[in-house]
Order: structure tokens, then sequence, then C-alpha cells
């Protein structure tokens, strides 16, 4: 599941351009990502330039695990 980090995001549009299954709304200041069409394929967190968005196998997984 992709997670947004609040307040990051600039709205350059990558991650929207290069979702294969159009699953990224971008609005005016809004970012959204449609889960339920969502093939969790990772690329928007590899083409965001400034590490908006993240991978999370569970979302409830937070800052757990780190060693
Ligand atoms: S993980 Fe893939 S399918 Fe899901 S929003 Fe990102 S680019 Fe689109
Ligand atoms: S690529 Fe990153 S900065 Fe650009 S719109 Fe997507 S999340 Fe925001």
């Amino acid at each position: 599941m992709i997670h947004i980090k609040e307040n990051k995001c600039d709205f350059c549009g990558t991650c929207v351009a290069v979702c294969p299954v159009d699953a990224i709304e971008m609005a005016e200041a809004d970012l959204k990502i449609i889960h339920e069409t969502c093939i969790d394929c990772d690329i928007c967190v590899w083409v965001c330039p400034i590490d908006v968005l993240e991978s999370r196998v569970n979302p409830e997984e937070e800052e757990v695990a780190s060693d």
C-alpha cells in the first residue's frame, strides 16, 4: 500500500504520469492514491524526485523495527 507523507508533495505530477493504472489523482494541492485500483507496482515511489511516497506492506506498520 502506498503512503503519502504529509505536506511534502510539490504536485509536480510525475507519479500521476507514470502510474500504469491511473491510481493517483491530483487536484489542486491534493494528491490521492486510489487504493482499490493500485496494483502496488511501486513505480510512483521510485520516480518521485523528493521522496514523498513510500510503500508499506501493512498500513498499520509505522516506524517500528529498524534493526
Ligand atoms: S504503486 Fe503503481 S499502481 Fe500504485 S499508485 Fe503507485 S504507480 Fe500507481
Ligand atoms: S512525484 Fe512526488 S512530488 Fe511529484 S506529484 Fe507525485 S508525490 Fe508529489
